[in-house]
């Protein structure tokens, strides 16, 4: 059976809350018994995402209420993984 998991690739200290947030990705590893698949990544999201949807303000492209806005394409990129 293949595996799904959430991996953090960034981080970065977000000005819209005040706080550090992570990128993460939704990685598949195949399963054990079919092993000649690649990991695939198949969906991104922001840690804070979901908090951010609620707010009523436009926050970013993860919580989905500002398409233009990527605060991980900035330049305060604090570390990557
Ligand atoms: S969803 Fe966007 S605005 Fe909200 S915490 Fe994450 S990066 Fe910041």
């Amino acid at each position: 059976m293949a595996t799904k998991t959430w991996e953090t690739i960034k981080t970065i200290y977000c000005n819209r809350i005040q706080q550090e947030v992570a990128l993460e990705v939704l990685m598949v590893y195949p399963s054990e018994t079919l092993p000649d698949g690649a990991p695939q990544v198949i969906a991104h999201r922001c840690s804070d995402g979901l908090a951010c949807n609620t707010l009523e303000k436009p926050a970013c492209m993860w919580a989905g209420t500002n398409p233009t806005y990527d605060p991980f394409a900035d330049d305060q990129v604090t570390s990557e993984a």
